[in-house]
């Protein structure tokens, strides 16, 4: 039987986070996730944003953590090796609900200690963002604010763990959790493993797998927002993230000027029905269409080029209702995060419910959740802990010489694959071995940002196909683009000669 010192369950930014900072102690550390890839849950389709803190409430844990997060984002990333885009936020209204809202996070803002946060009127604001409609009344600045790419951040993280010694295991869904006098028993993957604690930040399943050891307290209810994104073409018409606060409350809209170009647009709350997530709503993106047009007149909505849903883990406290024998939310969404941790369960730690700022405070979260373990299961710190990785060749990040001599002594750099993203045959080939290594076309994608141009895909998928194939040895058919069965060929008579550049 595999033994651990502690199992993480679930590899999304959170798991990943936590895995990392775990190895900054002795302790024999597994992350274990369901899917064949990390990051493929809420923590690939969010908005994107590093908050600077405005907007939680002063004295949370929530709010301290937001803001050491974000004024010390920059350098996190540069210890990663990740891309970031210090842009700053921009919270602008166009009314007198959003007026009292501004002059509300504004104080927040200066309780919780944001750096540089002001108010700037009307001329400030359209200096900042001319394409903003004239009628915009006041905005709220934070230069702390910016924005990264979630799954490179997050797979940065686990390739970090993993060279500090943590093992990651995919495809290992766990299915059975057994309480035991000085430890667990954890089934997964058919297998049984033992570990003296974990850490549950299994996202959207946060709630069943604490439920595997004591009835819970708080569960999940989740709700849904729409995204869109548009061509880098169209990328400078906004220059910081702007958050909309719109008289009507419900109308939700923020805009976001991506790290590599493009545009981010988040709009739309709803609620799910059914197992429908991670779909779009076409009346959400229409009201988001609507909105863009009156706050922001001239962007140029032809220039969408992709949209996608994202699920929210909302959590509440619940009770039984007894005639339905189901547990019902009794309060009020938790605003602080929650982190559930219980004298029946000793060294298991849940991370349930962790909306935003999940993504900005990843690592304050994956730093607390690891002293907590260290501390509970009496560990040392790991002296030979080490937090930088470096960072993944990026061919077109090179000056053009440096480009042309290394493409002479690597050929394969040359062949350039994805030819909106500029990205070559050798770091789609490097992103198959990363640790862990790209196995569907979307693994790819999230490595290398393959297919996440402007023609999405259309050019360079048959090629990333083509070498997925080769790498793990099966025919082109049978490639993946996200997660078991999702073949893109229908057909076994699709064929390639398995050679770059020859498709
Ligand atoms: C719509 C939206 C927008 C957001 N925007 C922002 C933002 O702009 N800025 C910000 O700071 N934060 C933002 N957040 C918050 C942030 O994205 C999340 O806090 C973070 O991504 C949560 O990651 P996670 O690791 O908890 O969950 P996930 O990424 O979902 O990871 C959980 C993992 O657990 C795995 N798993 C589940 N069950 C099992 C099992 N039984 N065994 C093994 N593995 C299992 C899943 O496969 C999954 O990979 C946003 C969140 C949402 C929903």
């Amino acid at each position: 039987m595999d033994v651990f010192d502690v199992i993480v369950i679930g590899g999304g930014l959170l798991g990943c986070f936590t895995a990392r900072n775990l190895a900054r102690y002795q302790l024999k550390t597994a992350l274990f996730e369901a899917r064949e890839d990390l990051c493929t849950g809420i923590s690939r389709a969010n908005t994107a944003v590093v908050y600077s803190g405005a907007d939680t409430k002063p004295g949370t844990m929530k709010s301290h953590m937001c803001v050491q997060a974000s004024q010390n984002f920059a350098s996190l990333c540069a210890e990663l090796g990740v891309r970031y885009k210090p842009c700053g936020s921009l919270m602008v209204c166009f009314g007198q609900r959003g007026e009292e809202i501004l002059r509300r996070k504004l104080a927040q803002g200066l309780a919780n200690g944001v750096r540089g946060i002001r108010l700037l009127g009307r001329e400030e604001v359209l200096a900042m963002e001319p394409h903003l409609d004239g009628t915009v009344r006041l905005g709220l600045y934070a230069p702390d604010a910016g924005t990264v790419i979630p799954w490179e951040f997050g797979l940065a993280a686990a390739e970090n763990a993993v060279h500090n010694g943590v093992e990651i295991f995919l495809n290992t869904k766990v299915t059975g959790i057994a309480r035991r006098t000085d430890g667990y028993e954890v089934h997964a993957a058919g297998k049984v493993f033992w570990t003296r604690g974990i850490v549950n930040c299994a996202g959207l399943q946060a709630d069943k797998i604490l439920e595997k050891v004591q009835k819970p307290s708080v569960r999940i209810f989740p709700d849904a927002c729409d995204y869109l994104i548009l061509d880098t073409k169209v990328g400078g018409y906004i220059r910081h993230v702007v958050f909309f606060e719109p008289e009507d409350k419900a109308n939700r809209l923020t805009l976001v000027p991506t790290v590599d170009g493009n545009i981010l647009i988040e709009g739309g709350k709803y609620s799910l029905t059914g197992d429908a997530f991670f779909q779009t709503i076409p009346a959400s993106l229409k009201q988001m269409q609507t909105m863009i047009a009156s706050f922001v007149p001239s962007l140029p909505m032809e220039h969408v080029i992709r949209s996608f849903g994202a699920v929210r883990p909302n959590p509440y406290y619940v009770q039984r209702d007894f005639q339905s024998g189901l547990y019902v939310p009794i309060e009020k969404e938790i605003h602080s995060f929650n982190i559930l941790e219980t004298a029946e369960n000793p060294a298991f730690l849940s991370l349930l419910g962790i909306k935003t700022p999940g993504l900005t405070c990843a690592d304050e979260l994956g730093r607390y959740a690891a002293e907590r373990m260290a501390a509970v299961l009496q560990s040392e710190v790991n002296r030979e802990f080490c937090s930088h990785a470096a960072a993944h060749l990026r061919l077109h990040d090179l000056p053009l010489a440096e480009r042309v001599r290394y493409i002479r002594s690597h050929p394969a750099y040359g062949q350039i694959v994805c030819r909106c993203r500029n990205i070559s045959a050798g770091e789609i080939i490097d992103s198959l071995h990363w640790h862990p290594g790209a196995v569907t076309l979307d693994g790819v994608k999230r490595r290398t940002g393959a297919g996440t141009g402007r023609c999405q895909g259309s050019f360079c998928t048959l090629r990333i196909m083509e070498m997925l194939a080769r790498e793990q040895a099966i025919p082109v058919h049978l490639v993946n683009k996200d997660g078991p069965d999702s073949y893109i060929v229908q057909n076994e008579k699709c064929s390639y000669d398995h050679e770059p550049g020859k498709s």
